[in-house]
C-alpha cells in the first residue's frame, strides 16, 4: 500500500473525536464513511462539522462552496459494512477495550486485506487490538488530539507487529493532512496522556482536598504555568468519562498507585457529569 492508494477512509465512532477526524480527512480531499451505532449521533456529528466549517468561513479560511464540498465527501451510516471500500479505517469509538476488540474483529471480516486499520485510542494497547486481526502488521495507533481539525499533533503508535511500511504510509499521510506525526511506543497512555492525565488527576485531588477552588486551580495553571487552559476546563473538554477510562487503563496497565483515579472524578462520571458533551462537568455548560 502506498499513501496515494488511500482515497476512501472510514471513521468508526462519530463522537467528539470521530467527527473531527472525519472533517480533517474530508478537508484534505478524502471520501469519508462515518459510522456510529445510532443515526442521532451521526446527525449530531454532521451538525458539529457544519458549525466548525462555519467558524472557518467567518475567519475567511474557507468559502461556502468549500463547506458544501467537504460535507458532500462525508457519508454516514449505522452499518459497519459501509467501511468495505476504505483503504484506511480509523476506529474512534468509546474508550473501552471490549468495544474496540469486538470492532476490530468485525472490521477484519469486512475490510479488504490491504486496508490499514488504525485506532484513535488514548491509552489501550494497539498490540492487543492487532492480535484479533489477521493483519497485525497493518494495525497502528493514530492518536489525533482534540479538537482534531485544529491540533497539529498525531501520536503514531506502533504495536509489536506493526510494519515499517505501515508506519511510513501513515507518516506520509499525516503530512498530507497538515499534521505532524510523533512516534510513541505501545505503553498505556503513550506519551501525551502519560504526562497529561496525572496532572489533571492531581488537580482534581487538590480540589477535593480543599487546596483550591476549581477556578483558582485553573487560573494558577494558566497564569502561572502558561498553560492555554486550566486542567478542569481541559478535562471537561476531553470528557470526564474519557479521562477516567484513560486513568483506569494506566492504573491497571502500569500497576503504580500514582495513577489511581481521584474518587471525585469517578463520582462525577457516575452522576453523568461528563463535561462539555453532557452540558455539565466541573463547569456548567447548560446556558
Ligand atoms: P465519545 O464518547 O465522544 O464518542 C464515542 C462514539 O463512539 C459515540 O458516538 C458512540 O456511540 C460510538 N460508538 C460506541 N461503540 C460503537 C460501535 N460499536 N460502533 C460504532 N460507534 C460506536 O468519545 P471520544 O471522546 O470521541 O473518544 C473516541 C476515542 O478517541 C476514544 O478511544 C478516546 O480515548 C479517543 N480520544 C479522545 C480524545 C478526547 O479528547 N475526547 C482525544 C484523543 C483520543
Amino acid at each position: 500500500m502506498k499513501v496515494d492508494d488511500i482515497k476512501n477512509v472510514a471513521v468508526i465512532g462519530a463522537g467528539t473525536m470521530g467527527n473531527g477526524i472525519a472533517q480533517v480527512f474530508a478537508m484534505a480531499g478524502y471520501r469519508v464513511s462515518l459510522v456510529d451505532i445510532d443515526q442521532k449521533f451521526l446527525d449530531r456529528a454532521l451538525a458539529t462539522i457544519g458549525k466548525s466549517l462555519d467558524r472557518m468561513i467567518k475567519k475567511e479560511k474557507i468559502t461556502e462552496a468549500d463547506k458544501s464540498t467537504v460535507l458532500e465527501r462525508i457519508k454516514t451510516s449505522t452499518d459497519v459494512k459501509s467501511i468495505s471500500g476504505a483503504q484506511l479505517v480509523i476506529e474512534a469509538a468509546t474508550e473501552n477495550l471490549d468495544t474496540k476488540l469486538k470492532l476490530f474483529e468485525q472490521i477484519e471480516g469486512i475490510a479488504s486485506t490491504d486496508t490499514i486499520l488504525a485506532s484513535n485510542t488514548s491509552s489501550l494497547p494497539i498490540t492487543k487490538l492487532a492480535a484479533v486481526t489477521k493483519r497485525p502488521d497493518k494495525v497502528v495507533g493514530m492518536h489525533f488530539m482534540n479538537p482534531a481539525p485544529m491540533m497539529k499533533l498525531v501520536e503514531l503508535i506502533r504495536g509489536i507487529a506493526t510494519s515499517d511500511e505501515t508506519v511510513a504510509v501513515i507518516k506520509e499521510l499525516c503530512g498530507k493532512l497538515g499534521k505532524t506525526p510523533v512516534e510513541a511506543n505501545d505503553c498505556p497512555g503513550f506519551i501525551g496522556n502519560r504526562i497529561l492525565l496525572p496532572m489533571i488527576n492531581e488537580a482534581i485531588y487538590a480540589h477535593m482536598e480543599g487546596v483550591g477552588e476549581i477556578e483558582a486551580i485553573d487560573e494558577v495553571m494558566k497564569l502561572g504555568m502558561g498553560h492555554p487552559m486550566g486542567p478542569f476546563v481541559l478535562a471537561d473538554f476531553i470528557g470526564l468519562d474519557v479521562c477516567l477510562a484513560i486513568l483506569e487503563v494506566m492504573h491497571q496497565g502500569l500497576g503504580d498507585p500514582k495513577y489511581r483515579p481521584c474518587p471525585l472524578l469517578r463520582k462525577m462520571v457516575q452522576a453523568g457529569y461528563l463535561g462539555r458533551k453532557s452540558g455539565r462537568g466541573f463547569y456548567d455548560y447548560s446556558k
